[in-house]
């Protein structure tokens, strides 16, 4: 299934929910294609002069429960089937932590490296100029994604702003803190992340002061994951991480402050001092309380689902666990936090970031964190619940809780 196209292997996530649902023919057809999409030409001059043509896409998912909202991904290998399975997904997201929202996902076919900033700049310019129109805070809401940043969200809100004469900051998120940002996005995929682990580890009878963990993928997710673990659970023991050039282990507990200092000074955690080396693969063996998956798709696999040795896989990564994997996973009792339940505290925090926007006040630091915390925290427990009631695996549960709450909204709005 790996192998698939992803937007067959989105189809065939919801088909399996809808059949467990008993959704019935039209909702689920509905459902297996995106409401809406646009594909466009963008003309970029290039600083030496000559005119590059990009494509571009955007697509709506679905907008039964409110405006599409979904990240926009600069990348060589971006199509507009990469875009639809990230689109389905950010429905399915949005649905699971019961945000007012749908799903929805964008991209550009380039290469951001080897872009100067005037033509990053330019580049986020032409996309407005593109699909602006149909976009907008009761429409849809972009958001950075993989290689988009803060700075290309503020460029194309001021492009927006301009084409339509009036301020309008909640036509796109992950904006910079002085143009509306808002407080807490930086954390909040990891935030969210470390909520759900708190109450697996209570379902489980875990002491969270003596957790201990890994991680996988010292990254933008990963840090933020091995520093927040001990504040938001009052304790616990890294015992290892790793990033794209190795891992690095002690059974005696690694800082992760400290960890993340060494990362930012050397650009990698490999030869941190006082650790031994450890493969990535190793490291998802290991005997820990949390393994935290936050790298790539594709690592835990029906080759090593047997030797994962973690009680719960919180996956802040999108797609770590294969299909094949899951069910083993499910029959060992790993407990597995899916990923599009488990980081969907950075959507959550974009839609805070669209709320403040909206009434043109912004919320302190604490109040974001509270806001967050109970939308994690409720849906971690309607998915359990589902996974109870059903008996079927988490990632099942959390499908089956997501497309029943789009499937009711498309009922109820006379749709099917
Ligand atoms: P990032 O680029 O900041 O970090 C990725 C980390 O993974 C890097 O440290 C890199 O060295 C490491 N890595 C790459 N290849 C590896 C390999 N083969 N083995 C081990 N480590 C490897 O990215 P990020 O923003 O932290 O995102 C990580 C994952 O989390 C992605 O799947 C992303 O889709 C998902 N995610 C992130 C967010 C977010 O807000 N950052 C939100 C939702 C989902």
């Amino acid at each position: 299934m790996s192998d698939m196209n992803p937007f067959k292997i989105a189809q065939a996530q919801l088909d399996e929910a809808a059949a467990k649902l008993g959704l019935d023919p039209a909702t689920h057809e509905l459902l297996r294609w995106p409401m809406r999409e646009y594909r466009f030409t963008l003309p970029v001059k290039m600083d030496s002069g000559e005119t590059k043509i990009f494509h571009g896409y955007r697509v709506q998912y679905n907008a039964a429960r409110g405006p599409t909202k979904g990240g926009l991904r600069w990348h060589p290998d971006e199509t507009i089937d990469t875009v639809r399975a990230l689109a389905a997904w950010m429905t399915w997201k949005t649905a699971v932590v019961d945000i007012p929202l749908g799903g929805g996902k964008g991209g550009v076919t380039c290469n951001p490296k080897e872009l100067s900033e005037a033509e990053k700049e330019r580049l986020a310019r032409a996309y407005i100029r593109a699909v602006g129109r149909e976009l907008g805070v009761h429409r849809d809401v972009p958001a950075p994604d993989v290689y988009t940043t803060p700075q290309i969200m503020a460029w194309m809100m001021d492009e927006y702003e301009t084409i339509m004469g009036h301020s309008h900051p909640g036509v796109i998120t992950g904006k910079p803190i002085p143009l509306g940002g808002s407080q807490g996005r930086g954390d909040a995929t990891a935030r969210g992340g470390l909520y759900v682990v708190r109450e697996a580890l209570k379902l489980r009878n875990l002491d969270p002061k003596k957790t201990t963990y890994a991680i996988q993928g010292f990254g933008n997710a990963g840090q933020f994951a091995a520093t927040l673990h001990p504040e938001i659970l009052g304790g616990g023991t890294m015992l290892a991480a790793s990033d794209s050039r190795g891992g690095v282990f002690s059974a005696g507990g690694i800082d992760p402050h400290a960890l993340v200092k060494h990362k930012l000074e050397t650009g990698s955690v490999v030869g941190y001092p006082g650790t031994k080396p450890i493969t990535n693969e190793a490291l998802l063996e290991l005997e820990v309380d949390v393994l935290y998956p936050s790298a790539l798709e594709g690592v835990i696999t029906k080759n090593n689902a047997e030797r994962i040795k973690a009680k719960i896989s919180c996956e802040l990564a999108n797609g770590p666990t294969t299909p094949d994997a899951d069910k083993i996973l499910h029959q060992r009792g790993i407990f597995v936090l899916p990923d599009f339940m488990a980081n969907a505290g950075g959507v959550t925090v974009s839609y805070f970031e669209q709320v403040q926007n909206t009434y043109n006040y912004y919320w302190s630091l604490p109040d974001v964190h509270a806001q967050l915390d109970r939308r994690m925290t409720e849906a971690f427990k309607a998915v359990h619940d589902m996974h109870k009631a059903n008996n079927v695996h988490m990632r099942l549960a959390a499908y089956m809780v997501a497309v029943s709450r789009v499937a009711e909204a498309c009922k109820l709005r006379g749709w099917v």
